[in-house]
């Protein structure tokens, strides 16, 4: 008997509990790059790169960027992080959130609140669908400085013009329907944003808390599982404010490791969930595994 090659396959839905709280984690899509520096590792050799792509058993050569939005139902409201790249990734790897979202049992009237970490096209442009928002009964929620720079745009580095031109069509006319979020303030009972300025200039996290479980859902401040996780003071080219993501860098991944924090990670390889362990100045990527069923 001969058989065919079936072709890769790979899990794209993922869900746990969190206390009473349920998270899904959900893969909008995937692009291969060609180079690791840049953006990653702009500090180092070829050598060097290639050296700590040994050590991880990772090709030197290239990477893939994973994109990962999280739901959260807690309290009866269900929660949407980001939104991947909706149509405009649909032709290109990507844009399958909403049509993921239904197979994991959930339609986009469902989302109670749609949650922004920040404004880049990865997690803002499957805001609208076909002209109208795609979470129609969504209300928003975004940090207020993350607002204020792209709206004034001042302060946007040159590289993100075009993605400034998306915000300008994108968010603002959503403004009616949105809370803007300073460091600490409530989203709903159980969810709280918390400041992570940087990767942009207003970047939030969101924490998660329900029976005395918690998980960070960090964004993007650490956006590859080694080449930044590991080396969190590396000049990232992705970083808008590159001095001060890795301040903030440094800082959650500090808190993260000490507290033994649950983190959901929109590039962290997919389920996109896991732990971070100190090594020494460094730190490891530990995915989650079991944890959540016992
Ligand atoms: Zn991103």
């Amino acid at each position: 008997m001969t058989t065919t090659l079936k072709g890769a396959y790979r899990p794209t839905i993922n869900r746990f509990t969190l206390g009473s709280a349920e998270v899904t984690t959900i893969l909008d899509g995937a692009h291969i790059r060609d180079a690791v520096n840049p953006p990653f590792a702009m500090d180092k050799t070829p050598e060097e790169i290639a050296a700590i792509a040994k050590t991880n058993n990772l090709p030197s050569h290239g990477f893939e960027n994973t994109y990962t939005p999280t739901v959260v139902s807690i309290g009866g409201q269900l929660v949407l992080f980001d939104t991947g790249f909706g149509a405009m990734g649909r032709d290109n790897h990507a844009g399958q959130l909403r049509r993921r979202l239904a197979v994991a049992g959930y339609a986009p009237e469902d989302i109670d609140v749609l949650a922004f970490t920040h404004c880049h096209p990865d997690h803002i442009a499957g805001v609208m669908e076909d002209g109208v928002p795609a979470y129609p009964n969504a209300r928003y929620v975004i940090g207020r400085r993350e607002f204020d720079a792209w709206s004034d745009g001042s302060e946007i580095p040159a590289q993100r013009a075009q993605n400034r031109e998306m915000f300008l069509k994108l968010i603002p006319p959503l403004a009616e329907k949105m809370t803007f979020l300073e460091d600490g303030d409530s989203v709903v009972p159980g969810l709280s944003a918390e400041a992570a300025f940087g990767h942009s200039l207003g970047h939030m996290m969101y924490r998660v808390e329900s029976d005395n479980q918690s998980l960070l859902i960090w964004g993007d401040v650490t956006n590859h599982y080694v080449y930044s996780l590991q080396y969190p003071e590396s000049i990232v080219g992705f970083d808008d404010d590159k001095a001060m993501a890795i301040a903030t860098r440094k800082r959650v991944l500090d808190m993260v490791a000490t507290d033994g924090l649950l983190v959901s990670g929109h590039h962290m390889p997919f389920p996109s969930v896991g732990y971070v362990e100190r090594q020494g100045s460094s730190y490891r990527w530990t995915p989650a595994s079991y944890q959540s069923r016992l």
